[in-house]
């Protein structure tokens, strides 16, 4: 057994992220200001979009979204059931009604297919997950989506490139910077788009509806006496936490090749446990994986997933949940009335999944360790 617990995240902070936020401390400028600008031209360039408006977080971004499409009561939003629940939280805060979508079974992505069965009349919005980094099959969710606007949830998919372009770079994508995120600011999330309206939009919602940030007043020459063109938020970064994002950007071709060297290890590692078995790859297009997430499914009748993060924690393995699928948490089915049955992929994976370990920071001997204590659970039973 490991003698030091192998948790099942960490955020990959080097001394340029330190010597990035010192750098900021000193400087005068906490607050927005040119890191926030350094960050959103980087994602930019990296993606290939021409607007990036960086928030306090992903959930942030989804929220000002809704309120930039006016999307409201009578509205439907197109989500799958397996997502971080927040994104589900802002459609119904938005009194919007959310559409769940099941997802194919083997790879947690949604598919064309249902989205095509899902979209009505009051399909507003559709917000489908690059699930664990893997790219969804853009052009065959587009064709689905008609007339109605597509945004990526690309919370898990800073590097993922699908048919040879980072996904998002032909529409509009949230991403996420919270600390278990390929990039981190700690807490922190972009959204990044070619849609000037959209951007212009999500800036003004971002920042009480004054259309300008205290960067823009302090630097710009802009009037302080900008006034209220409709009420807004308050959902600005701060350049301490931008520059972290900033600093960690440079070095994403890295982070990501160290992600995908574990977890090609385990993939190999786990081919002759049957009992666990990872998510597959999406078939029928060229797509480049980001490795957020390494997401097993435990299926065997000798052990629940339950009880096999419980004993992997026993071996000091630590390991995350991604997702409890939102329909059946208790706000959604007592209130909303969601049941189980209605979506069987969803619930098959929501019971069965687990994340193990998986941080630039790891060794390849490490997931030599996740395996055998895996190997040591199953054998115990
Ligand atoms: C992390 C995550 C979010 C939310 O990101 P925050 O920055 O924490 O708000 C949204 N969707 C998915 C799929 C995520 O994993």
């Amino acid at each position: 057994m490991r003698k030091e617990f192998l948790p099942f995240t960490k955020p990959a902070i080097n001394e340029d992220d330190i010597q990035a936020v010192t750098a900021v401390l000193r400087s005068g400028w906490i607050t927005n200001g040119p890191k926030n600008q350094e960050l959103e031209a980087g994602v930019c360039a990296f993606t290939g979009n021409r607007y990036g408006v960086a928030l306090s977080s992903a959930t942030a971004a989804m929220h000002l979204l809704l309120k930039a499409m006016e999307i409201g009561p009578g509205d439907e939003v197109i989500t799958p059931s397996m997502t971080w629940v927040s994104i589900v939280n802002m459609i119904v805060l938005a009194g919007a009604k959310p559409v769940f979508v099941d997802v194919d079974r083997e790879t947690l992505l949604v598919t064309p297919e249902a989205v095509r069965a899902a979209v009505t009349p009051r399909t507003r919005l559709i917000v489908p997950v690059h699930f664990a980094g893997a790219a969804l099959d853009l052009d065959g969710i587009r064709a689905a989506a008609g007339s109605v606007p597509v945004v990526e949830d690309a919370a898990h998919a800073l590097g993922t490139f699908y048919k040879g372009r980072h996904i998002g770079s032909t529409g509009s994508a949230i991403y996420s910077f919270h600390a278990i995120k390929n990039v981190t600011t700690g807490e922190g999330g972009m959204f990044v788009t070619d849609n000037r309206e959209l951007a212009d939009a999500i800036r003004l919602w971002k920042f009480h509806g004054i259309g300008m940030d205290a960067f823009d007043r302090q630097n710009r020459g802009r009037s302080p006496q900008a006034e209220v063109l409709h009420p807004g938020f308050k959902y600005n970064l701060t350049d301490i936490c931008a520059a972290i994002g900033v600093s960690q950007l440079a070095r994403i071709g890295e982070i990501n090749a160290k992600r995908r060297a574990l977890a090609m290890r385990y993939r190999e590692l786990l081919a002759d446990v049957p009992e666990i078995r990872p998510l597959a790859d999406p078939v029928g297009y060229d797509f480049t994986h980001a490795w957020h997430l390494f997401v097993v499914r435990v299926d065997t009748p000798k052990i629940g997933r339950d009880a096999f993060m419980a004993e992997l924690k026993a071996q000091n393995i630590g390991t995350g949940l991604h997702f409890r699928c939102a329909h059946l948490q208790k706000y959604y089915r007592e209130v909303m009335g969601f049941r189980a049955g209605m979506l069987p992929a969803t619930e098959y994976n929501s019971d069965r999944i687990c994340s193990l370990p998986l941080f630039p920071d790891m060794q390849l001997e490490d997931v030599d360790d996740v395996v055998s204590a895996i190997k040591t659970v199953l054998a115990a039973r």
